[in-house]
């Protein structure tokens, strides 16, 4: 089977160690199954992405050597074609139109980590139809109306990540409880959520394998089910443990202190990072 595996930061920050773990495991992966590791740039948050940390990212995964495979793909550039995905789900009836926290449509944008509260909406527009979207309104999808949709096989996805190894059955429950109606994009807008783009792109990319952090795993059941409503297919998933600070807190994109840069300016090596982060020399 072919392995296309890939990493997808968010040119909002520099790369700190969680990135380097990332990215280097999912390299290793790929090169040990003869297979293609991808860039993607998620930069759909078009006020904090920046085209200097996008080159950082660039340098960074160089000095790692980390070869990427084909041409960068960057999410700002395809705003229109998600826009017209979000158009299907408009015509097959699982998306409504939200006026209510602005807040939330901005969380949208990015991936949820691990430490951040991830909004469950409440389903206050839930009974709006699409003729009363008025300008500005979010479109959320009716996860419960998606997930009665589909059919019980199709509610799985297969895992090969330490935590969950092995086929994981999305609870219905669950998923309404700790995802629910999320805010998929701004109609005819800039805004597009993480999950609407990073589920369609995992496809349009030919994407085998998703490596990423743990962080993403109760995530996922909604990439999966997006991609059903597509009729794209679902890829296998390994979420890797995560990278944490000596208070056992999760690296994030502010804690500059543990950016790749700077302990390449003070002189460490790439292998001095692989073994910081607990991977084999290469
Ligand atoms: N852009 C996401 C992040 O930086 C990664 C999402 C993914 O790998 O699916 O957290």
């Amino acid at each position: 089977m072919a392995f296309v595996t890939r990493f997808a930061p968010s040119p909002t920050g520099p790369l700190h160690l969680g990135h380097a773990y990332s990215a280097i495991l999912a390299h290793d992966m790929a090169r040990a199954e003869g297979g293609r590791f991808l860039l993607r740039m998620e930069d759909t948050d078009l006020e904090r992405s920046k085209r200097d940390y996008d080159l950082q990212i660039q340098e960074d995964l160089r000095w790692l050597g980390l070869a990427v495979d084909g041409p960068i793909l960057r999410q700002s550039e395809h705003i229109a074609s998600y826009n017209s995905r979000l158009e299907a789900l408009v015509a097959q009836g699982f998306l409504y139109p939200c006026s209510c926290s602005r807040a939330d449509i901005r969380a949208a944008v990015s991936a949820p980590q691990e430490g951040v509260a991830f909004p469950v909406y409440p389903g206050t527009c839930r009974h709006r139809s699409m003729a009363s979207r008025q300008p500005g309104d979010a479109l959320r999808l009716n996860l419960g109306a998606a997930l009665n949709s589909l059919a019980a096989a199709d509610l799985a996805f297969a895992e090969t990540g330490p935590a969950h190894s092995g086929t994981q059955v999305i609870d219905r429950d669950k998923a309404l409880t700790r995802i629910g109606d999320v805010v998929l994009g701004r109609k005819g807008e800039d805004i597009v959520a993480y999950f609407l783009a990073a589920a369609l792109d995992d496809a349009g990319q030919g994407v085998t394998h998703v490596i990423r952090g743990e962080d993403l795993f109760d995530f996922t059941p909604v990439q999966v089910i997006l991609q059903h409503l597509f009729a794209l297919p679902t890829p296998i998933y390994h979420h890797h443990r995560l990278i944490r600070d000596d208070q056992g807190m999760r690296l994030a994109k502010r804690d500059d202190a543990r950016a790749l840069s700077k302990f390449r300016a003070e002189g460490a090596t790439p292998e001095d990072i692989r073994r910081m982060v607990g991977l084999p020399e290469s």
